[in-house]
């Protein structure tokens, strides 16, 4: 069976990781394709840094930071700081050593002329991730956001600013003219299940369905779409993402997320939804409203409670095929 993945970041992370421990467990062979959102990348200091990527390649790699919860483990700051020296890169962004060894490398395969996708090809080779990274799109649709200040780039107002500025809308840069990558496509064409994972639904999972055709490739695809929310009994959990979804209108709540997406019978992206069991409630407005809602325990704490939200997920999308 294919699986595939749609989100990008820490949450997706935790979610993919669980997948891939119960795919092992239940020794079906099934394969994991992560359609990953790029529109957190930007330049820094020359260099093309892809937050969502990394931390998904991180994580599966098992070279991530579990403490801090981003980035490398073991890692020192020194070459940062003497680009804050010469002011270079924005003193609020710290990158370290060996992840920038890894916008180096980014960088240099772009610089030679190869797309994003082999550039996550190329970098996802190095381990054995059990899943496959595709990029959502190969263009640059990096996400602005509006401010009663001006615009800025979404890594400014997320990590400068902590979402604290009030933010008036998000648009990703240059969509327009953007595609879907070759092999977001065949993951979503090829695929048996889709799964949305519980990342944020405005800045990680919103820019990705924003690639002109995206939409359509979920919505015309052959597979069940089930969604896995975020949002625990009215908290993002972990994160800002509420600031986001406050930008937007949309209430910071299971259901609110669902109705967001929509059902994909009528003209939105999802067939299932799952809920934590808090959010028990949302499940006959949401049925209701045409998505199948299940409430499973949401928590990612560990491997086992991980591995059982996305057996969870995939019961689902089977009751639905
Ligand atoms: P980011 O790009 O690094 O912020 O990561 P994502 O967009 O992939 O995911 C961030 C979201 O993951 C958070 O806003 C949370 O709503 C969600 N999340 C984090 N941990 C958990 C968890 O244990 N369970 C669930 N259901 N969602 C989680
Ligand atoms: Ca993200």
């Amino acid at each position: 069976m294919r699986i595939t993945v749609i989100g990008g970041g820490v949450g997706c992370a935790r979610f993919v990781l669980g997948l891939r421990e119960h795919v092992r467990r239940s020794g079906s062979g099934d394969e994991i394709s992560v359609v990953v959102n790029t529109a957190d990348d930007w330049w820094v200091s020359g260099l093309r840094i892809a937050p969502d990527h990394d931390s998904l390649l991180y994580a599966l790699a098992g070279v991530n930071d579990t403490e801090r919860g981003w980035g490398r483990a073991g890692e020192s700051e020194r070459v940062s700081a003497e680009l804050a020296a010469w002011g270079t890169a924005p003193d609020w962004f710290t990158l370290g050593d060996l992840d920038l060894g890894t916008h180096i490398a980014r960088t240099a395969w772009l610089r030679g002329g190869a797309t994003v996708s082999e550039v996550f090809r190329r970098l996802g080779a190095r381990w054995d991730l059990g899943a496959t990274l595709v990029p959502a799109t190969d263009q640059e649709i990096d996400t602005h956001v509006q401010t009663d200040g001006g615009e800025i780039h979404f890594q400014e107002w997320w990590v400068r600013h902590r979402s604290q500025i009030p933010a008036r809308g998000f648009a990703q840069r240059d969509v327009s003219s953007a595609e879907p990558s070759p092999g977001a496509r065949a993951a979503l064409e090829g695929a048996d299940v889709i799964l949305l994972a519980p990342s944020n639904p405005i800045v990680s999972i919103g820019p990705v369905l924003a690639v002109p055709g995206m939409r359509d490739l979920v919505r015309e695809a052959a597979a069940p779409v089930v969604g896995v929310s975020g949002i625990i009994d009215g908290a993002v959990v972990r994160g800002m993402a509420d600031a986001c979804l406050a930008a937007v209108g949309v209430e910071t709540s299971a259901r609110a997320v669902a109705e967001h997406y929509g059902a994909r019978s009528r003209g939105g992206v999802i067939d299932g939804w799952l809920v934590d069991e808090t959010d028990a409630p949302a499940a006959a407005p949401l049925e209701a409203a045409g998505i199948a809602t299940r409430a499973v325990p949401l928590w990612m704490r560990d491997p086992d409670t991980s591995a059982r939200l996305a057996a969870d997920a995939l019961a689902l999308a089977r009751e639905l095929v």
